[in-house]
C-alpha cells in the first residue's frame, strides 16, 4: 500500500513516511492509493473480537508491512489497555433505534484520544527504528493539546511543547495538559490569544534552518494515521449492531472534518453504511455546503462547542478528492480558487452524488442546551455540547426508523461543567481515575506573544534534554 497526494504533485510513499510526514509536500494530504476491502465474510470474521484485535485487523492492510503485525498487535493493546471500559468503545441505548457510541473513555476524556494514543506510539516506534528524534510542537485551544501530550509522554524519542493561551482555556482543559510532569512534555502559556499562539507555531515551521535542527513535526489532524484508526470504532459499532447483514447509519459531530472522513473511509472499504449525518454548531459552513453543493466561507464565532468552532475543514480536502474522481490537478485548482475567493461549488450531479450519503444539521448554542436537557430528561444521559449537537442531528436527520442510528459522544460530559450546569442544574463528576485532578501540582513556562522568546525556550529545553 503507498499513499498518494490529493493534489497530485509529491511522491508516492509507504505508510511510515506519510506518518512521519503529515502533510504532503504539494501542500496536498494523503490518501491511499486504494481502499482495502472489507468484504461480507470478513466483517463476519470480526463478530466476538476485542478492540484492540479488531483495530489490527482493521489497520493492517494499511501500514502493509511497514510495521510488523506483532508489534502492531502491541501496540494495539497497549494503547486502550487503560481506557475505562472493557468495550474501549462502548454502545449505550438512547431510544428505540437510537445508539450512543462512547467515545469518551480516554485518558483526555475525548474521541482523539482513540487514535492518538495509537499514533503516539507508532511515531516513536518508527523513529526509534531509524534512529532519530523529533520535537513535536502544536498549539491548542484546549482538546487537541491533552490528546497529543498524554500520547507522547514519557516516549524516548520525542520532546512535545504544546503552546496554549494563558487563562483561555477552560480549567479542566488546561489541568489534563499542566499535569503532565514527564520529562519530554513541555507546557507554555502564551500571554496571547489562540490565533497568536498558532501564529507563533506557523512561524517556527517557517524557519528552516530551526526546523531542520530541532527535527519540528507535528501530529495534527490531517495525519493520515489519525483518519486510519478513526475507522476502527466504526466498524466496531457497525458489527455490534448486526454488520454486515444490517446497514447502521451515523451522525458526527464535526469541526475539522476528520472524524466523519474517517467514517466515508470505512464505507468505502465495504462497511455497510446507509447515512451520515454532518453536525454542526453555528459555525454551520459545512452544512450549508450539504443544502445548496455551495461551500462559501465566513468568520468563526465562539460557541459552547469549541472543537467545532471551525470554518475551513482541513479533512474536507480528502472527500473532495474522491468527489472529483481523484484528479489531483482539479482539487489544486478548487482549493486555491477556495482560498482566494472563499468559495467552492460542486457540479449539481456531483452534489447529488454526495448527498445519497450525507446529510447536515446546524443547532446553535440554544439548541444545543435543549438537546442537553431533553436527553437528560428523557435517558439520564448526559451530554457534553458536542455530543448533544451530534444526537439532535440523528433525531432530526434520520432517514428512517429501522436503520439502527449511532450519535457519536466526542467528549465526556465532565469536560464542560458549566455547560452542562446550565442545561440540567447539574454538575457531571469526573472519572473516578481523574478525581483529584484539580489537586495535581501542575507545570507550566508563561512566555509573552514573542517569537525570539519562544525559540529560544524550546531551543534550550532541547538541549538540555540532549546533554543529560
Ligand atoms: C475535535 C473534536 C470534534 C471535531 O472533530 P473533527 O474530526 O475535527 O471533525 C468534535 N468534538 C470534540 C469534543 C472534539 O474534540
Amino acid at each position: 500500500m503507498r499513499y498518494i497526494s490529493t493534489r497530485g504533485a509529491a511522491p508516492a510513499l509507504p505508510f511510515d513516511d506519510v506518518l512521519l510526514a503529515g502533510l504532503a509536500e504539494d501542500g496536498g494530504l494523503y490518501v491511499p492509493e486504494f481502499w482495502p476491502s472489507l468484504d461480507a465474510p470478513t466483517l463476519e470474521s470480526f463478530h466476538g473480537l476485542a478492540y484492540d484485535e479488531l483495530a489490527v485487523r482493521v489497520m493492517a492492510p494499511f501500514i502493509a508491512g511497514t510495521i510488523a503485525d506483532a508489534d502492531l498487535a502491541a501496540m494495539a493493546k497497549a494503547a486502550y489497555r487503560d481506557f475505562g471500559h472493557h468495550a474501549t468503545a462502548p454502545l449505550r441505548q438512547l431510544d428505540t433505534g437510537l445508539w450512543l457510541l462512547d467515545l469518551t473513555r480516554g485518558p483526555t476524556l475525548a474521541f482523539k484520544d482513540y487514535a492518538m494514543q495509537l499514533v503516539g506510539r507508532m511515531f516513536d516506534h518508527i523513529l526509534k527504528r531509524r534512529g532519530r528524534r523529533v520535537t513535536i510542537v502544536g498549539a491548542t485551544s484546549g482538546d487537541t493539546g491533552a490528546a497529543a501530550i498524554e500520547a507522547c509522554r514519557g516516549r524516548a524519542a520525542i520532546d512535545i511543547f504544546i503552546l496554549h493561551p494563558r487563562g483561555r482555556v477552560s480549567e479542566v482543559q488546561r489541568r489534563l495538559m499542566t499535569t503532565v510532569t514527564d520529562r519530554n512534555v513541555h507546557n507554555i502559556a502564551i500571554d496571547g490569544t489562540f490565533d497568536d499562539c498558532q501564529d507563533l507555531v506557523k512561524a517556527m515551521f517557517a524557519d528552516r534552518a530551526l526546523r531542520e535542527r530541532l527535527g519540528l513535526s507535528a501530529v495534527n489532524s490531517i495525519n493520515w494515521a489519525r483518519v486510519m484508526a478513526q475507522i476502527v470504532y466504526y466498524v466496531a459499532a457497525a458489527v455490534a449492531l448486526g454488520a454486515p447483514a444490517r446497514a447502521v447509519a451515523f451522525s458526527v459531530p464535526t469541526g475539522n472534518f476528520g472524524n466523519v472522513l474517517a467514517a466515508y473511509g470505512a464505507r468505502r472499504m465495504g462497511l455497510p453504511i446507509s447515512q451520515l449525518v454532518v453536525a454542526s454548531n453555528a459555525n454551520d459552513i459545512l452544512h450549508r455546503f450539504l443544502e445548496t453543493g455551495r461551500m462559501k466561507m465566513g468568520a468563526v464565532v465562539p460557541t459552547l462547542s469549541p472543537s467545532m468552532d471551525i470554518q475551513v475543514s482541513s479533512n474536507f480536502e480528502r472527500l473532495l478528492f474522491e468527489i472529483l474522481d481523484r484528479d489531483g490537478p482539479a482539487v489544486a485548482r478548487a482549493i486555491v480558487a477556495f482560498r482566494k475567493d472563499g468559495c467552492l461549488t460542486l457540479e449539481p450531479s456531483a452534489w447529488r452524488e454526495v448527498r445519497t450519503l450525507f446529510d447536515g444539521h446546524r443547532e446553535d448554542d440554544a439548541g444545543t442546551l435543549a438537546a442537553m436537557a431533553a436527553e437528560y430528561g428523557a435517558s439520564g444521559e448526559f451530554l457534553d455540547p458536542h455530543t448533544a449537537i451530534g444526537v439532535a442531528a440523528a433525531r432530526a436527520r434520520r432517514r428512517d426508523a429501522v436503520t439502527p442510528m449511532v450519535a457519536l459522544a466526542t467528549a465526556h460530559p465532565a469536560k464542560f461543567p458549566d455547560a452542562v450546569e446550565r442545561a440540567t442544574g447539574l454538575r457531571p463528576s469526573l472519572p473516578a481515575r481523574l478525581a483529584d485532578l484539580f489537586e495535581r501540582e501542575e507545570r507550566a513556562a508563561t512566555l509573552p506573544n514573542d517569537l525570539g522568546a519562544v525559540k529560544a525556550f524550546v531551543t534550550a529545553r532541547v538541549a538540555l534534554k540532549g546533554a543529560a
